[in-house]
């Protein structure tokens, strides 16, 4: 990795679109490139009819995985395979709110791929939750865990809903009613839901004794169906933290590279929830200095630090950075052209589009979120010399913990907060090896050759079993 220089252009990409057109190994269905409005396209999108909006969060995600599969020749099969989910379940179901009212509720659970064990993913409760989206973190959780050696698959979902908006007795019921109506769906050895934005372990607990009520599955074990669960109810210790864990083992693991020291390094970050606040808590507790942080309540900054601990329990108190009083408030531009050496996304999906990056002051992005720079974004990064450490790498702790519950739960075992962690650290050190590996191999960017490493052991598992009849 070299972030101080400017990177050789990525083959996915290149401003222009030429080192996709040289990519070695394009495959018989046809080569991706860059169309005339300088976007990705593919044959594929067309064979399966994905969204034609260059925006679309599916496609773009998709396509990132297409160009390290052109790269790496991977048959045309495993392409049309991984470019869609193997299921996607849609639910409506009604609530009786704390008045007496009846609401009715949208949710999702799509299993985008099972080839390497069970399906795993999150549970999202946004407003603004679409199917879509839901695909897209499907699918890079399929990419994760093949990336970071956990035996499982991918899928994610959610439910349309605000959870703030809600009182505790009315999220448990929409919480006990979604679990319900998917019950029949998921299952401990089948798939295995965890937290995502607006969800907690609150709300894994729930849908742990839900689901303990309505299947078959006894006792114990019917809590593996869920991870991210409290601690007194199955969860793992390490649990909470360990995304933000995970991105700071890929850092540790990958800035010296960048001839960055962690020690003394400066940095900002987007989003102070669970990965944000995490990854802010552990960098300070390495030497590292948070300098800018933002969130949906407003941006802050102070050059002389900003204490990540103490910000996480004004956060927890007031549910925001606004207000914290050991920085001062600054705007959203201002909070992107601070100058840092690493920029943490941790917020949403595509929140570094073109502006954002043209603002952005940094050495490195590593991002705590899904999906969180757009290609037009990246493609700007690029161009700054802004090395990307992609999110199925860095974020991938978080899912390795999910892995260390359910192992926990199925053998009825608690273990230690330093076993966890050492785990978890051997398993990001193992995943950014092999994404050096790819970047050597295919000469291409990080974010290409974390996609090739993951694409590299699915096409293993496709081979030895096949596809059926
Ligand atoms: P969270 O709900 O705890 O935190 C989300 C943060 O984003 C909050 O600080 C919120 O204020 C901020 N935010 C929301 N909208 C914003 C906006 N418009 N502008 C600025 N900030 C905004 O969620 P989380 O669990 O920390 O997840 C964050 C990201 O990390 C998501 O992309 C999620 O899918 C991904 N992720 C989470 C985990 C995990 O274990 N929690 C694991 C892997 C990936």
């Amino acid at each position: 990795m070299s972030a101080t220089k400017k990177s050789a252009p990525a083959p996915a990409a290149g401003k222009n679109g030429k080192a996709l057109a040289s990519a070695k190994g394009s495959p018989k269905g046809g080569s991706s490139k860059l169309s005339k409005g300088n976007e990705f396209d593919h044959p594929i999108f067309h064979e399966l009819q994905l969204p034609s909006d260059v925006n679309n969060l599916y496609r773009q995600t998709v396509g990132s995985m297409l160009q390290a599969a052109d790269l790496m020749g991977l048959p045309h099969q495993l392409k049309i395979i991984l470019a869609q989910p193997k299921n996607e379940i849609m639910v409506h179901f009604p609530v009786r709110m704390d008045d007496g009212t009846f609401k009715l509720f949208k949710g999702y659970r799509v299993q985008h791929n099972n080839a390497l064990g069970p399906f795993k993913g999150g549970l999202r409760f946004h407003h603004d939750v679409h199917l879509d989206d839901v695909k897209s973190l499907a699918f890079l959780m399929t990419m994760k865990c093949s990336l970071v050696g956990v035996p499982y698959g991918g899928g994610k979902g959610g439910i349309k809903v605000d959870p703030y908006k809600h009182s505790k007795a009315e999220m448990e019921r929409i919480v006990r009613r979604f679990t319900t109506a998917i019950a029949h769906q998921i299952g401990p050895d089948y798939d295995i839901p965890a937290p995502d934005v607006g969800s907690n372990s609150q709300h894994m607990a729930w849908i742990a004794d839900t689901y303990a009520f309505l299947s078959e599955v006894g006792g114990k074990q019917a809590d593996a169906v869920i991870t991210g669960k409290p601690v007194e109810y199955g969860g793992s210790l390490g649990r909470e933290k360990a995304t933000g864990q995970g991105v700071v083992d890929t850092l540790v693991e990958l800035l010296p590279e960048a001839g960055i020291e962690i020690k003394g390094c400066k940095f900002s970050v987007l989003g102070f929830g669970n990965v944000g606040s995490w990854t802010g808590k552990i960098l300070q507790d390495k030497g590292a200095k948070m300098i800018a942080t933002a969130d949906h309540t407003g941006a802050i900054r102070n050059d002389g630090g900003i204490d990540a601990h103490q910000l996480a329990d004004h956060v927890r108190k007031t549910g925001g950075v606004a207000g914290f009083k050991g920085a001062t408030r600054i705007d959203k531009d201002e909070f992107y052209k601070t100058k840092v050496d690493v920029f943490v996304p941790a917020a949403l999906e595509q929140m570094i589009q073109e502006p954002e990056a043209q603002m952005l002051n940094c050495k490195v992005v590593a991002e705590g979120a899904n999906a969180p720079t757009t290609p037009a974004g990246e493609r700007i990064l690029e161009a700054k010399g802004i090395e990307v450490l992609p999110a199925i790498l860095c974020n991938s702790g978080g899912v390795t913990v999910s892995y260390f519950e359910w192992v926990q739960n199925k053998t009825c075992e608690q273990w230690d907060l330093d076993i966890v962690d050492k785990k978890l650290n051997k398993h990001m050190v193992k995943a950014a090896s092999k994404v050096r590996e790819a970047k050597k191999k295919y000469k291409c960017s990080l974010r290409t050759a974390a996609y090739a490493a993951a694409l590299e052991r699915l096409k293993s598992a496709y081979e030895i079993r096949g596809i059926f009849p």
